[in-house]
């Protein structure tokens, strides 16, 4: 049985939370592989590690505000290391980020060092061995990403001779060495890259939340927490974007089938949210939760007889591709086709676009509203539950707001409603209460 671990910035801003993490891993001999974040902040009005090196990077031709920059970020470690107790010197690794950065290394370099350097001092105190990622996470010129079968055969390699190991995140390397990072929060990736690469029973990713919330907190007060959820429930509440996990970190496990589990490292007794493949348990309510986004607009073409056109909606789709537009939602009816697009991508190119569908469609009616906002209700247990969207309907009436648009997923397992940007809080509060609040 082994474990990956990854523990974000929060869970290693300080030698304090440090030691919370080292009682965690220590707790579970399974916890085998650790995959650690640079530090993050102390307190709310702290800088992250990963900002202060992308500052180190900019500040390269100014030697005086280099050499202050550098000090401070050595500070931050300096300190976690002496809380550790460690005798561990990172001068020699100072002295070769600043030859580098001199010499011409870029901002993904730059950036890299904060979990780099994080690694180390994780190693050593817990005496695993430290593994670069720059030799196994290999990244593809091409894609930018990186490339999985290189990945893999590598790491999977390496990793089935050692039995604890320490494998900073963030990065990897393209094949000539040069150090690529992935996206803000990338540490989630290779996490889940190392729990596919030794094929994990768990991905365990430690964050200072005790996992997805049914709602979003700043809406909806104190809002219960979500003990399953499956991956597909999880991409339909992509919106949720609460930062707690980064969106490409699922898909390297969950081809594997692993499950990933979001703890809480200030609160380890919490058994946090469970992402899995499938799950016979029912989630406590009908929902699962509820996200969504404000700023769309909707471009509804109206043609007769556009059911029987054939073509028609591709034409009107290549409309928004040929102006690099992508769509997020697509309801349609008989006669009519709406698609919903991200107001600030659309704004400057809105006439543009309108061309284009007159011209490739000739359609009767071109209209643009602005100032909406989507909402997903998303569960599994929608399926099986009649009256759901009936539900959603005289909440929202009750509640005075004006639903613009309903769509039922194929898959039954989501609701995407519309409604103007003003009522988006209203909307989430009626839905929340209806059926968490009643528990129905
Ligand atoms: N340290 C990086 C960031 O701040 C990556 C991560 O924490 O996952 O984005």
């Amino acid at each position: 049985m082994a474990k990956v671990v990854k523990f974000g910035g929060s869970s290693l801003a300080s030698a304090e939370q440090f030691k919370k993490v080292g009682d965690i891993i220590k707790a579970d001999s399974e916890r085998r592989y650790v995959v650690p974040s640079a530090p993050g902040k102390r307190s709310p009005r702290d800088t992250k590690v990963t900002d202060m090196l992308y500052n180190l990077y900019g500040s390269v031709s100014d030697d005086r505000s280099f050499a202050k920059v550098l000090a401070d970020i050595r500070a931050r470690y300096d300190e976690i290391i002496k809380g550790l107790g460690l005798k561990l010197d990172l001068s020699k690794e100072f002295d070769k980020i600043a030859a580098d950065l001199k010499a011409g290394a870029d901002s993904d370099y730059a950036a890299s060092r904060g979990e780099f350097l994080n690694g180390h001092i994780m190693a050593a105190y817990l005496g695993f061995e430290f593994i670069d990622p720059a030799e196994y996470i290999i990244f593809d010129k091409k894609t930018e990403n990186y490339d999985p079968e290189k990945t893999y055969k590598n790491l999977s390699k390496k990793l089935e001779k050692t039995p604890n190991a320490v494998i900073p995140g963030f990065y990897g390397a393209y094949a000539d060495g040069t150090v690529k990072t992935f996206s803000r929060g990338g540490s989630d990736i290779t996490g889940s890259i190392v729990a596919r690469a030794i094929h994990a029973d768990v991905y365990e990713n430690w964050t200072d939340v005790s996992g997805f919330l049914i709602a979003d907190p700043r809406i909806i007060d104190n809002p219960a927490k979500i003990e399953t959820i499956t991956y597909r429930e999880l991409r339909e509440l992509a919106y949720m974007g609460a930062g707690v996990l980064h969106e490409d970190a699922i898909f390297p496990v969950r081809q594997e089938g692993i499950p990933i589990n979001i703890r809480n490292t200030n609160d380890p007794k919490d058994e946090g949210t469970w992402i899995v493949e499938t799950t016979s348990k029912k989630s406590k309510y009908v929902i699962t939760g509820i996200a969504g986004k404000k700023g769309f607009c909707a471009v509804n073409v109206d043609k007769d007889m556009m059911n029987s056109e054939i073509g028609f909606g591709r034409r009107v789709l290549q409309a928004f591709e040929e102006n690099n537009i992508s769509f997020e939602h697509l309801p349609s009816g008989i006669d009519t086709m709406t698609v919903f697009v991200h107001q600030d991508e659309f704004r400057d190119k809105e006439q543009s676009v309108v061309s284009a569908i007159r011209r490739m469609t000739d359609p009767d009616v071109i209209d643009i509203e602005s100032d909406l906002a989507l909402i997903a209700v998303v569960g599994r247990g929608m399926k099986s539950t009649r009256g759901t969207a009936g539900r959603i309907f005289s909440a929202l009436a009750h509640a005075h707001v004006n639903v613009k648009m309903i769509d039922q997923g194929s898959s039954e397992i989501n609701i995407i409603i519309g409604v103007a940007n003003s009522d988006f809080e209203t909307a989430i509060k009626a839905i929340y209460d209806i059926f968490v609040e009643t528990k129905l």
